[in-house]
């Protein structure tokens, strides 16, 4: 039997759906994922569906793409333009919305710009190709920033001199915080991010926990894992019990990965960062510290990031931080659909209005 199977079995989804109709309070409640794959497997396993009525999924800021302000796409298209640089990045980056343009587009009108599958691919382009800079869009939540920071003590290592980051990179908490602080967001409890909490450790969530009496809980990404994360918050709820609770045991521990921390932590320094559609948040994003700053790709090339707008009509912020479905929006699926995005929500593969086109979910 593969390994996964047991978290796939639809008599164990049947089992635990039972269970979560049986503790669930009534009323009106909400549960927030902040973790794209969690956006994607709840709409792909239809699990809205099976919750019992009162009981709402919705989503939060859990996909980094859809998170990352205009200002760093404008930052890497100038860049771009600069003669001899390369920006590498992931493929998702590609479609975003800049203020005029995509990436994408200024690669079809002869800029040089990579796709990579891992950030260390770009430390054997520098080595090959000395005459030219290599620029990493910088973006991802506590799983991919130990990597990155990787990345830049091996380049430190290698004594690479044409190696630079556009550092856009968030962290999960201060997010978290900032979304229950502004009490624009009604939310009983958070479905933790299951990758982010491999490196993290489901004991950070603690904070949250105790600060605004919410139960977390870690999920795997297995519809069963998904719904035993749902039940513990259900009967969390009910019992009025917040704490943190990790029911993603086979991957997930209380302390994390000690050693991507240290990782990220000697490279990188929190200072306060906008997230696209939240706005400012006090220790959420990263930079380069003292020592790396020679790696920094807006000091190189002396770009300042100024604020930009959101499309007309795009509410990619409201449905960033929960308020409203993505179905509520006026563009979506007209003039906003996966080929033809208009806010970063409908270009990520992990966003949430290109996982409820993409599934049909109806949830206005
Ligand atoms: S990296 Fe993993 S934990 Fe983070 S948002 Fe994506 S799927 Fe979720
Ligand atoms: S449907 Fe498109 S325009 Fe509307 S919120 Fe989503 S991404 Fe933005």
């Amino acid at each position: 039997m593969h390994k996964q199977e047991p978290f796939r079995n639809k008599n164990n989804v049947k089992a635990v759906t039972e269970k979560i109709k049986r503790l669930y309070p009534g009323g009106s409640r909400k549960l927030m994922e902040v973790c794209g794959t969690h956006t994607m497997a709840i709409a792909r396993y239809g699990l809205r569906d099976l919750m019992p009525d009162g009981l709402k999924l919705i989503s939060g800021p859990g996909c980094p793409v859809c998170v990352t302000p205009v200002s760093i796409i404008n930052a890497a298209m100038a860049i771009s333009e600069i003669p001899g640089n390369v920006i590498v990045t992931f493929g998702d980056m590609l479609r975003v919305p800049g203020s005029e343009k995509t990436l994408e587009v200024c690669k079809a009108e002869g800029a040089d710009v990579r796709v990579l599958y891992s950030v260390f691919d770009m430390l054997e382009m520098a080595k090959k190709e000395k005459d030219k800079n290599f620029i990493f869009i910088s973006v991802g939540f506590e799983t991919t920033t130990p990597g990155i920071a990787l990345s830049v003590l091996e380049a430190g290592n290698r004594e690479l001199s044409n190696i630079f980051y556009l550092v856009a990179n968030r962290l999960v908490i201060p997010a978290m915080d900032a979304l229950c602080g502004s009490g624009e967001t009604e939310i009983d409890g958070f479905i933790c991010p299951g990758h982010v909490s491999v490196v993290i450790g489901y004991g950070a969530y603690r904070v949250i926990a105790d600060k605004y009496g919410l139960p977390c809980v870690v999920a795997g990404f297995e519809p069963v894992d998904i719904l035993l994360a749902i039940s513990e918050l259900v009967e969390r709820v009910s019992n009025k019990t917040a704490g943190v609770a990790n029911a993603y045991g086979r991957v997930v521990t209380e302390k994390g990965n000690v050693n991507a921390m240290e990782a990220m932590n000697r490279v990188f320094k929190p200072v306060t960062a906008e997230w696209r559609g939240i706005g400012s948040i006090p220790g959420s994003g990263l930079v380069l510290r003292k020592k790396f700053i020679r790696f920094d790709a807006l000091k190189k090339f002396q770009i300042e990031l100024s604020s930009v707008p959101d499309p007309p009509g795009c509410r990619c912020p409201e449905v960033l931080k929960g308020i409203m479905a993505p179905t509520e929006c006026g563009l979506f699926g007209k003039r906003c659909r996966p080929e033809s995005p208009v806010g970063p929500c409908m270009v990520s593969s992990e966003g949430s209005c290109a996982a409820y086109y993409k599934y049909g979910v109806d949830d206005g």
